[in-house]
């Protein structure tokens, strides 16, 4: 069996080059995310543009999924070399954006002494390190290090969300969008979200017109209105550095499983994320910690894993796609697909905003059914947004689902879609045509076998979001 569960490779100077972009997409990269906060925009769309030459080449279907860094607070670079921060040293902070030090950390942000609160603390690089702050005396705020640890590039500072006088999406988000529409850029990830308006903010069309609109949850005040946010968005991310500085990383493992099922009822993706190998940003292995991690996220129902630092400043970043990708496929040949589809039959998508969920949902669940009665190993969607294509996904089949969509947009976004083959549909009209150009596909491209009964879900009315429709099928010869 091949693995189900996609990988979302951050792509970073340790991963910029056309040798090692191809060898990421050649050792099982899906997704490749840009992040704003590091790099030019310019820069972004350079990467943007070679990793869809390259994929191409390649004969890959890999999105692009542009990261906002939205109202992050980060400290000024560290310079070329990590630093390291001793237990019980003296650390100023200031405002500024030239250079931070182990003495000074300079943070390139005008109301940091208006949010922070004095006498707490504060985490560095999602608590690499962890400082105790003392009272602010004029232009800086003197602290001593509580935990020591090793800090480079542009780390972020925590400041709680609801102190925060930021909010998401910045200005400097909203150019980027706009920028990178420019591009039809597949997914844009929003940072530090706290209600459903910050999404409606992001102001793009809904997908596939627009980009896939992945929601960082990241923030406490995002948890008190989770399936409001999930509604809006086209899929999630349980963001956990932010995340665990917010709720207390002790909470990190319940939040992530309570997000995860949200997401699967609402027919989501859900990307969990960050230090899943963390360690192999120096080392050749994961530690055995963080295999478990990535095979527990898997059996939470994640549908991508992703890796930030390991594939953007790590040693070897195709070993680190390589290790996931085996890992991965591990983990997913021991899925519970039987005891999972059981659980999921009883709850029903629940999307209060999508009018055309309750036939979805109905539609799939005959098909998990068919798939598991009839032993149907192939399941074919013909779908416009890759709607239909999630929801089915959402019942983790141990059938192979091949997702065909006319749009190149819906291609490349089911690229995060747990399981899913995505393939491009030349035909967009009649569904008698598109149905019988997708089964003559799922056999000349897919290698299904002349003869074998598929399951078919499509939408007869190309307005509707709805799939109205289950076909069992056999692949016809070839015309
Ligand atoms: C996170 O906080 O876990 C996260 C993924 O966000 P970022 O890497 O942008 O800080």
């Amino acid at each position: 069996m091949s693995r189900r569960t996609k990988i979302i490779a951050t792509i970073g100077p340790a991963s910029e080059s056309e040798p090692i972009l191809r060898d990421l997409i050649r050792a099982g990269m899906d997704v490749a995310r840009l992040g704003t906060a590091h790099s030019t925009l310019e820069e972004n769309a350079e990467r943007l543009t070679t990793i869809r030459r390259i994929a191409a080449e390649e004969g890959r279907t890999v999105g692009i999924l542009v990261d906002l860094q939205g109202p992050k607070v980060r400290a000024a670079n560290f310079g070329d070399d990590p630093v390291e921060f001793v237990e019980g040293a003296s650390v100023q902070l200031r405002i500024g954006h030239l250079q931070s030090r182990a003495a000074v950390i300079e943070v390139d942000y005008e109301a940091f002494f208006r949010d922070v609160e004095p006498g707490g603390r504060m985490s560095i690089g999602d608590g690499r390190v962890i400082l105790q702050m003392a009272d602010r005396e004029g232009d800086r705020i003197s602290s001593t290090v509580l935990h020591g640890g090793v800090l480079s590039g542009r780390p972020g500072l925590h400041i709680p969300a609801d102190r925060l006088s930021l909010s998401a999406p910045t200005p400097e988000d909203l150019r980027a969008v706009e920028f990178f529409l420019g591009y039809e850029v597949d997914m844009i990830a929003l940072s530090f979200v706290r209600s459903a308006d910050d999404v409606d903010r992001l102001g793009t069309d809904p997908h596939p017109h627009g980009p896939l609109v992945v929601t960082k949850i990241e923030t406490a005040a995002a948890l008190t209105d989770l399936s409001g946010i999930i509604e809006k968005s086209g899929a999630v991310m349980v963001a956990r550095g932010d995340l665990g500085n917010e709720c207390g990383i002790e909470s990190l493992p319940v939040l992530q499983k309570q997000i995860i099922r949200q997401c699967i009822a609402l027919g989501r993706p859900a990307i969990t994320a960050t230090q899943m190998f963390e360690s192999m940003i120096g080392n050749p292995e994961p530690t055995r910690a963080e295999v478990s991690d990535v095979a527990n996220a898997i059996w939470d129902g994640s549908s991508a894993v992703m890796l930030s630092g390991e594939t953007a400043v790590g040693a070897d970043p195709v070993k680190v796609v390589a290790t996931m990708s085996r890992v991965a496929q591990h983990a997913d040949e021991h899925f519970d697909h039987h005891g999972w589809s059981a659980e999921l039959a009883e709850s029903r998508l629940t999307d209060v905003a999508d009018p055309n969920t309750s036939i979805t949902d109905a539609m799939t669940v005959a098909a998990a059914r068919a798939v598991d009665e009839l032993g149907i190993r192939t399941i074919v969607c013909v779908s416009g947004s890759g709607f239909t294509v999630r929801s089915m996904a959402r019942f983790r089949p141990s059938a192979r689902i091949l997702g065909y969509s006319a749009d190149k947009r819906t291609v490349r976004q089911l690229s995060l879609s747990w399981g899913t083959e995505p393939f491009h549909l030349p035909e967009d009209g009649d569904v008698d045509l598109r149905v019988a150009e997708a089964l003559d596909l799922a056999r000349g491209q897919a290698g299904v076998e002349v003869g074998e009964l598929v399951a078919v879900l499509v939408g007869t009315n190309p307005t509707s979001r709805a799939t109205n429709e289950l076909r069992l099928e056999r692949i016809p010869e070839p015309s």
